[in-house]
């Protein structure tokens, strides 16, 4: 039966899947409007005239735009799925818009003949409700890292999850269960980096959305659990060359190509400036530690979960750099397209490499820096980091830090239970 509707979607600042349903004969593409003011929300709902938000100027429209390309199969009965661009209404990009800035980044890295590639490793755990309606891990007795079948999901929502990412065309590399329980990886396959992150946006949410069916809340917030592991979102990443060939290493071995190992240095060098972009919340900050296998430390290495910017084993054709510091807390456009401007600078300005790490990064590191200790002093990096903030654009960055700098304000007195709660219906 064809589609009887069509549910319009775009990510907003706050990672957060805003739309409309709109009937079918939008079909061939079209537009819809919403509140620019949107990005002058915070989760707790206040209001903020952010930069970029048009708020204090009477709260105006902004255009959400799609074409027929952008239309494919949703989960929902008869329901097809848009992700739209954001356009102010004289049809010129939304600064704030996060595809946007994403288009225009893959656009800026095929200007020099690279065309980036990208694979999003993305991390949850599972909370269920007790009668008393109290949010509790979800009892999954037989789990452990890499466990699979009913003992780590006995409600087997991920056998649902499988089957409806398989019939709609979504490229799952594999699901597991992560080192604590009741924690879950999702691998999604490589692909060009706007449709690899489509995909990432849409599959978060709708593995969600099925979680929720199955009377189970599935959450990508970065630390839900304080005595537990974190979450994170690792940005794997590769270039192609105009015929196609992968130009990470050099030779058939382990060596980084040069376009590689400036973009490594571009990493490290804006390795404080980008982090309040891809570790955007409070609870980021609880995350980031070192010892934490999670992008602590301003460091790189070959096959080292010890080291922010990892380089996989996998040399030759298959050759590709993981970037483990942000989670799936950011909106992914943004956060992949932080770290493809990270690494473009690094490839630009030729930043030289410094050495891999040498350390275990459990009793020893050779870095001498991690990431700034939490959100508040992550903003000031950010806004020190001028190249960085001018790559990503002023606007964008501007609205960034006054609404985070709001959510800090509106979680300042919480603590434990009350600060995840601020954040798990959301995140
Ligand atoms: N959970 C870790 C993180 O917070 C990563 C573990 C891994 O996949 O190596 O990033
Ligand atoms: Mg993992």
């Amino acid at each position: 039966m064809a589609a009887e509707r069509l549910r319009l979607l775009f990510c907003d600042h706050l990672n957060l899947a805003r739309g409309k349903y709109l009937p079918a004969s939008k079909k061939s593409g079209g537009a819809s409007r919403f509140a620019q003011a949107i990005y002058a929300l915070t989760y707790g709902k206040d209001l903020i005239p952010a930069p970029g938000t048009k708020m204090l100027q009477g709260m105006p429209d902004m255009d959400a735009v799609f074409t027929a390309a952008d239309i494919r199969a949703g989960w929902e009965m008869n329901t097809s799925v848009a992700i739209a661009d954001l356009n102010e209404t004289d049809g010129s990009p939304l600064p704030m818009c996060g595809r946007q800035l994403l288009k225009r980044t893959v656009n800026e890295w095929r200007s020099l003949g690279l065309n980036p590639k990208v694979g999003l490793e993305l991390e949850a755990y599972v909370f269920e409700r007790t009668e008393a309606g109290k949010l509790v891990p979800y009892d999954t007795p037989g789990a452990y890292v890499y466990s699979t079948g009913p003992a780590c999901d006995p409600r087997r929502f991920t056998d649902n999850l499988w089957h409806r990412a398989e019939s709609l065309g979504f490229k799952v590399e594999c699901m597991t269960s992560e080192f604590d329980a009741p924690q879950l990886e999702f691998t999604l396959v490589y692909d060009d980096a706007l449709r690899a992150v489509d995909d990432a946006f849409l599959f978060r949410l709708m593995a969600r959305e099925v979680a929720f069916e199955h009377g189970l809340l599935l959450t990508f917030m970065p630390k839900p659990i304080l005595e537990k592991g974190g979450s994170g979102l690792h940005v794997n990443f590769s270039f192609n060359d105009s015929t196609g060939h992968n130009v990470v290493a050099d030779g058939q071995g382990l060596d980084l190509s040069p376009v590689a190992r400036s973009s490594v240095a571009g990493l490290m060098r804006h390795h404080q400036g980008m982090c309040a972009l891809v570790a955007p919340t409070v609870n980021s900050y609880q995350r980031l530690k070192p010892g934490s296998m999670s992008g602590y430390w301003r460091n790189w290495a070959v096959d080292h979960r010890g080291a922010t910017t990892r380089i996989s084993a996998q040399g030759g054709t298959r050759a590709r750099i993981e970037h483990r510091m942000g989670d799936a807390a950011a909106n992914p456009y943004v956060l992949v397209a932080a770290v493809l401007q990270a690494a473009k600078l690094g490839y630009a300005e030729k930043y030289a490499l410094p050495p891999p790490e040498s350390g275990d990064c459990l009793s020893h590191t050779d870095a001498t820096e991690g990431v700034p200790e939490n959100l508040g002093a992550a903003l000031d990096a950010l806004e020190a980091d001028k190249a960085f903030v001018t790559s990503m654009g002023e606007t964008l960055v501007a609205n960034h830090v006054a609404i985070k700098r709001a959510e800090i304000k509106e979680t300042e007195n919480l603590q434990g239970d009350a600060l995840r709660d601020y954040y798990i219906n959301y995140v």
